[in-house]
């Protein structure tokens, strides 16, 4: 009567093409490397697209003096400071956060750095350390909008993004304006790093703490990955050359497409109804801008198909009405009689009164569709390693067994509520690991939580390219 069969058909359906076995992931595995080889081949060669940062040292702990950085990515700008000691220990920046004033975003390009000048000036000042000194301060220029790279210490703006607009900055050389202004300022201080992407910040201070880190992933609302790369991989740029002989390369890999991708029709409806449909593909089967929405379209079919969600609700027809913490919040919910999902349904998607079973139900698509996205960000992962070689897949010689390879200790810093507020996210993705990897290869293997990559990380990478060495 309720058409229970179509809600379980429903759902059957949704596992299947969520599917993601071990030889699966493998696959995504094997296209990650392939693909990442090809963006390193030529520029256009895969939709990755494996940027270059100029990054080429990366903080080892032993850095020494004061070292700023400054964070210029929305509507907020943060200044901070972190003192290094010489030994790694624990890092206590300042920091101080500011509004821009709104006119400054669209105006003329000199007034807005001055004002930022003028903010770390001020900031330098209440610091008690010495404006007029005559050593030279190193910052880290953080600056989230799409830039063309040039060295490790400028770029090109592009075009603006977010609320910005400010006409006569596009084509022009961002740390240079910034620099200048910090000149007029009278303020000792050289941008030595100008860092267009947070995940380099991540791989810095996961480095910082931890030498054996080669690689950076963010997973909060959107979804990106760095590591380290032989300069003489990437072939797309001859002759590059650096002291240590590697570069931090920037995959933006929420861009990466293949078709071992699990897929279902309601990613393909999200993604038609997506301001940028055939783009970032990865990143909508992974990301916190998501998650929620895929589940969202799954309770409306549902609800559709049966009435056992009662009418169906105005408010599934909305797009984004489910939020991935609501979502998350959902998933979690321990109580037996799943109260809170019962709550979330009612206040955030106006369903209100449904029973027991049909809350699990609910529970159950949430998990499908989390566990799905921890796993390809995991086969993601180990691609990056299978990339470099650190995936215990090198090395093995006839007669000799997996667990002889000698797999050198690998850490990869981890950025983003994804993981780090979503207990079942992170375990479905360290699960997966391991079932890729295989238990004696995954214990070399080790995951590192850091914690504001973009700003202090840009503070340490001004330490590592300071000029005084
Ligand atoms: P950023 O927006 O810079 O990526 P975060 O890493 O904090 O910042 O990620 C925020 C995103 O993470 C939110 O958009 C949301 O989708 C998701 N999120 C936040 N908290 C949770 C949570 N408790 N459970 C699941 N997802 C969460």
């Amino acid at each position: 009567r309720r058409k229970w069969n179509r809600v379980v058909g429903v759902l059957k359906e949704l596992e299947e093409s969520c599917e993601t076995t071990v030889g699966r992931l493998r696959q995504v595995v094997d296209a990650m490397a392939v693909e990442m080889h090809a963006g390193l081949a030529s520029e256009g060669g895969s939709k990755l697209k494996m940027l270059l940062t100029f990054v080429d040292n990366l903080p080892s702990g032993s850095e020494k003096g004061i070292f700023y950085a400054l964070d210029l990515g929305g509507t907020n700008f943060r200044v901070l400071r972190v003192e290094l000691g010489g030994q790694r220990s624990d890092l206590d920046p300042d920091v101080e956060q500011q509004p821009i004033p709104e006119q400054l975003m669209t105006g003329r390009s000199e007034d807005l750095f001055d004002f930022i000048a003028s903010s770390l000036y001020q900031f330098v000042e209440k610091g008690n350390d010495s404006v007029q000194s005559l050593v030279t301060k190193e910052l880290g220029f953080t600056f989230s909008f799409p830039v063309k790279q040039t060295s490790v210490s400028s770029g090109v703006l592009i075009k603006w993004t977010k609320a910005f607009a400010i006409k006569d900055m596009v084509g022009k050389e961002v740390a240079g304006a910034l620099q200048q202004a910090l000149t007029r300022k009278g303020l000792n201080m050289r941008v030595a790093v100008l860092q267009v992407n947070d995940t380099v910040g991540t791989i810095a201070l996961g480095h910082y703490h931890d030498e054996d880190t080669v690689a950076a992933v963010i997973i909060g609302t959107g979804t990106n990955a760095c590591y380290w790369e032989r300069t003489d991989a990437i072939i797309k740029c001859q002759g590059l050359l650096t002291t240590s002989g590697s570069m931090v390369v920037n995959m933006e890999w929420g861009h990466f497409w293949s078709s071992h991708l699990p897929r279902t029709s309601y990613d393909i409806e999200l993604d038609a109804e997506s301001p940028n449909p055939n783009d970032q593909g990865f990143e909508k089967m992974i990301s916190g801008m998501y998650l929620g929405d895929i589940v969202r379209r799954v309770i409306l079919r549902m609800s559709e198909e049966s009435d056992i969600f009662g009418p169906v609700s105005s408010r599934l027809y909305m797009p984004f009405a489910l939020r991935t913490p609501a979502m998350a919040a959902m998933h979690e919910d321990d109580s037996p009689e799943l109260m809170e999902v019962a709550r979330i349904l009612k206040d955030v998607l106006d369903i209100p009164d449904i029973p027991l079973k049909a809350r699990k139900l609910v529970v159950k698509i949430c998990d499908v569709v989390t566990r799905r996205a921890a796993r390809l960000a995991a086969a993601g992962i180990v691609g990056i390693l299978k990339k470099i070689g650190r995936d215990g897949s090198g090395g093995i010689t006839g007669g000799r067994s997996r667990s002889d390879v000698k797999m050198r200790r690998t850490a990869v810093a981890v950025e983003g509520s994804l993981y780090t507020q979503y207990t079942m996210f992170r375990e479905y993705l360290h699960e997966a690991l391991h079932e890729i990897l295989g238990e004696d290869i995954a214990r070399h293997v080790v995951i590192n939580v850091t914690e504001d990559g973009s700003g202090i990380g840009a503070a340490l990478l001004a330490a590592s390219h300071s000029s005084s060495g």
